[in-house]
C-alpha cells in the first residue's frame, strides 16, 4: 500500500466535496450500485449507508429470495428490472442504472461475482476478505483488468476518523519509532451451523474474518510491508463450532524497519483493539475498528490523553468507503484499496496458515 499516495488522495477526494459537503465540480448523478447478497452487512449496513452518500446510490439488488429482494426493491423505489437473482445476475450488463456491484456474499463466492460482475461492464466493490486464495485474488484482478473496470476491496477502516488519525499520528512521529504494534480482533462465533464455520464458503476461520483487520492494521498502522510471518493455531476440535475452521490464530509480522507486530484473531471470545508503541509514547484504539463507538488514546505509558478525532470529509466511514469507488469512477484514480491491497492481504493469509501448519516462519521477502 502507498501511503504517500493514499494521503494524497484522500485529502484530493476532502477537497473535492469540501467541508460543506457540496461537491465542486457536480457529477451528472451519484453512480448506481448494485447490491450482491443481501444478509446482515448488504442489507443491514450497506443499504441504509446511501441516505448518507454524495456520489453513490442504490440502483439495483440481487439475491437468491425473491420475496426478501422484492421488498427492498420497494422500500428503496427500485424498479422491477432492478432486482435480480444468482441465475439472472449476467443480464445487468443491460441495466444503464448500475454502474457498480458490490459484493456482500460468503467469502468463497467473492471470486465468481466479482469476475462476474467484471465482465458484465460493472466496476466492484468487493468485500473483505477479497477471496479465499491467492490464485483467485489474481482471477479477479485480471478480470477487472481486462474488462477496464476498477476493483476495489470494502476495507472500511481506511475511511474510520479513529484509524486515520492512529496512521496520522504514528507517520507524523508522535509517538516516536514505531517498535512494537498489537493488534486483536474477535467475537464469540454462536451457530455451529454458520457459514462462517464452514471452509467451503469461509476458506478458513478467524483469521478470514477478524483477522484481516488485524493484520490490515499491522500493515496501515505502520505503513510498511512484512518481510517474515511466524503463527500458531489453537483451536479445541471437540468444540462442534471448530471441525472445519480454526478459532484462534495468533502471527508475528517483522517489518523492515525492525518494527514487530504482534497479531491475533479468535472466534471465542469479543476483542477489538489496536495499540502501537514507539519509542516516545504509544497510541491505542479500543474498540479500534467497530462501525462506531471506536475510543483512542495516547500516553507514554499509558491511557493518558484521549483524543478526539477530526470529522472525515464523509457522514460515515462507509459512505466514505462507497463515495471514493465512484468518485475513482468518475476521475480514473486507482482506489486507496483496490484489488492489489486484498491479494497483498491474501498472500500474507496464506503465509500464516503455512507457518501455523508447518511450525515455522515463511519468509516474505523471497529470501530463504
Ligand atoms: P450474511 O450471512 O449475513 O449474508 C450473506 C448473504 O449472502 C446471505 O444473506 C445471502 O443473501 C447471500 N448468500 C448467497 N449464498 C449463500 C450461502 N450459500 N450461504 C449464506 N449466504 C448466502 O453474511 P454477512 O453479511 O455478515 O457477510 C457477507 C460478507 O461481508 C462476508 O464476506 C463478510 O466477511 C463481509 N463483512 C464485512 C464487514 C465489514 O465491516 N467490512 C462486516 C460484516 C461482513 P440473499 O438471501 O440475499 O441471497
Amino acid at each position: 500500500m502507498d501511503i504517500a499516495r493514499r494521503d494524497l488522495l484522500l485529502s484530493a477526494a476532502a477537497l473535492t466535496v469540501g467541508a460543506s459537503g457540496i461537491a465542486r465540480a457536480a457529477p451528472d448523478r451519484p453512480l448506481g450500485y448494485a447490491i450482491v447478497g443481501l444478509g446482515t452487512y448488504g442489507l443491514g449496513v450497506i443499504i441504509p449507508q446511501f441516505a448518507n452518500c454524495t456520489h453513490s446510490r442504490l440502483a439495483a439488488v440481487v439475491s437468491g429470495d425473491p420475496a426478501k429482494a422484492q421488498r427492498v426493491a420497494a422500500e428503496h423505489g427500485l424498479p422491477a428490472r432492478s432486482v435480480y437473482s444468482y441465475a439472472n445476475f449476467d443480464s445487468i450488463r443491460d441495466n444503464p442504472d448500475v454502474d457498480i456491484v458490490y459484493v456482500c456474499l460468503p467469502n468463497s463466492m467473492h471470486a465468481e461475482y466479482t469476475i462476474r460482475a467484471a465482465k458484465a461492464g460493472k466496476h466492484v466493490m468487493c468485500e473483505k476478505p477479497m477471496a479465499v486464495s491467492v490464485a483467485e485474488c489474481e482471477a479477479m484482478i485480471a478480470a477487472c483488468k481486462r474488462a477496464n473496470r476498477k476493483l476495489m476491496i470494502g476495507y472500511r477502516c481506511h475511511f474510520e476518523p479513529f484509524n486515520l488519525e492512529a496512521m496520522r499520528l504514528a507517520r507524523s512521529g508522535a509517538a516516536g519509532k514505531i517498535r512494537y504494534v498489537r493488534t486483536e480482533h474477535g467475537f464469540t462465533q454462536g451457530s455451529p451451523s454458520a457459514w462462517r464455520l464452514k471452509r467451503a464458503l469461509a476458506g478458513g476461520g478467524s483469521l478470514m474474518d477478524m483477522g484481516v483487520y488485524s493484520l490490515q492494521a499491522a500493515r496501515y498502522m505502520t505503513g510498511e510491508e512484512p518481510i517474515a510471518v511466524t503463527a500458531r493455531e489453537s483451536t479445541d476440535r471437540r468444540d462442534p463450532r471448530f471441525t472445519e475452521v480454526e478459532d484462534m490464530i495468533e502471527w508475528t509480522l517483522e517489518f523492515p524497519s525492525g518494527a514487530i507486530a504482534g497479531c491475533q484473531s479468535m472466534y471465542s471470545a469479543n476483542q477489538n483493539h489496536i495499540l502501537l508503541m514507539g519509542d516516545k509514547g504509544r497510541i491505542e484504539l479500543e474498540p479500534a475498528t467497530r462501525y462506531d463507538g471506536n475510543h483512542m488514546w495516547t500516553g507514554r505509558d499509558g491511557r493518558e490523553r484521549e483524543v478526539t478525532p477530526p470529522a472525515g470529509p464523509a457522514k460515515t466511514q462507509f459512505a466514505g468507503q462507497l463515495d471514493h469507488l465512484a468518485q475513482c469512477v468518475r476521475s480514473g484514480a486507482e482506489p486507496i484499496v483496490s484489488g492489489e491491497e486484498g491479494l497483498r492481504d491474501m498472500r500474507i493469509v496464506e503465509a500464516i496458515y503455512r507457518s501455523a501448519r508447518e511450525g515455522r516462519t515463511i519468509r516474505l521477502d523471497g529470501r530463504a
